[in-house]
Parts: C-alpha cells; sequence; structure tokens
C-alpha cells in the first residue's frame, strides 16, 4: 500500500512540476526533466552531489555543472525547494507543498513529517514585526529511529546549531 501511495505521489509531482514549469515560463528541456525526476524518485533529500549520480545512470554524459546549475535554477523559480541551511551541502527536495522536515542529527537524513496543526497557529506580533508570512517549514530535530532503534527515545535537541 506504501509503495503504490508513493507511486501516485510520484505521478502527481511531475504531473504539478509539469504546470508549474509552464506557468512560470521554464522551458522543460529532457535534461530538466530527468534532474526533477532523479530527485522526485529518491525520499532522502539528496544533495546536488547524489542528484549527478542518479542522473548520470540515466545521461552519461551530462556534465556535474549542468545538475548543480539546474537544481539551483529550479531552486530559485520555486520548483523545488531546499533543506536545511548547511550551505556547503544543500539538500533538494522535489515536494514544494506543506511539510515538515525531521533532520536526524547523527546520520543527517531529512524526513517528510506531516504536521498540520503549524498553519493554524496565531502569527505572533514579532513576527509581523519582521515580516509578512508566506509559507511555514518547520525543521525539527533529533535521532531518527534508524539510528536510535529504541521505541521510547524522544531526546531532541534543542540548541541544534550551537558549534
Ligand atoms: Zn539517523
Ligand atoms: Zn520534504
Amino acid at each position: 500500500m506504501m509503495q503504490m501511495k508513493q507511486q501516485q505521489d510520484l505521478a502527481q509531482l511531475i504531473e504539478e512540476f509539469k504546470q508549474r514549469c509552464q506557468q512560470k515560463g521554464l522551458k522543460l528541456t529532457y535534461q530538466r526533466m530527468v534532474i526533477y525526476e532523479a530527485l522526485a524518485t529518491s525520499h532522502d533529500h539528496p544533495d546536488a552531489e547524489h542528484v549527478y549520480k542518479r542522473v548520470r545512470e540515466r545521461i552519461p554524459t551530462i556534465s556535474r555543472d549542468t545538475v548543480y546549475r539546474t537544481l539551483a535554477l529550479l531552486c530559485d523559480m520555486g520548483l523545488i525547494a531546499s533543506v536545511g541551511c548547511a550551505r556547503d551541502r544543500v539538500r533538494f527536495d522535489p515536494n514544494v507543498g506543506i511539510h515538515h522536515h525531521f533532520i536526524c542529527q547523527r546520520c543527517g537524513t531529512a524526513y517528510d513529517v506531516d504536521w498540520p496543526e503549524f498553519q493554524r497557529l496565531d502569527v505572533p506580533d514579532d513576527l509581523r514585526r519582521v515580516g509578512r508570512l508566506e509559507s511555514i517549514r518547520v525543521e525539527l530535530r533529533g535521532t531518527c529511529k534508524n539510528c536510535a532503534p529504541e521505541p521510547d527515545d524522544r531526546r531532541q535537541t534543542q540548541h541544534a546549531d550551537a558549534e
């Protein structure tokens, strides 16, 4: 069942991607489509290097530079999203819809998490002071089940950005 849902999601993601490219006037070349598909079929929010490796399986002649530039372009146009803030290793997400991310502090994997309550929170005055809210993407941090199999491990790292 999970598998079928993922396939439906994939077809839907690709269809939405085509429509958004049209809306934004971006020509959907074969290369761009393959790069998007490589991202859309990976469920681990890969970085550019991993996308490049996957794309090369289908287009062996493609250059690393093309893949990196295409990802940056799609990201700038809002056609894909970036995850996390590590400058050197930005990860990408084919899903620009509302969802949040749980980042494992040990293995670095980013998992998609639905948490609709966030969308219903009142906007605090402090946020109004700095600008207009357009979307909410929360980055949750902790330890994933692969790294800490105990079912009740709920350790949360609150000051995750401290070096
Ligand atoms: Zn982990
Ligand atoms: Zn995601």
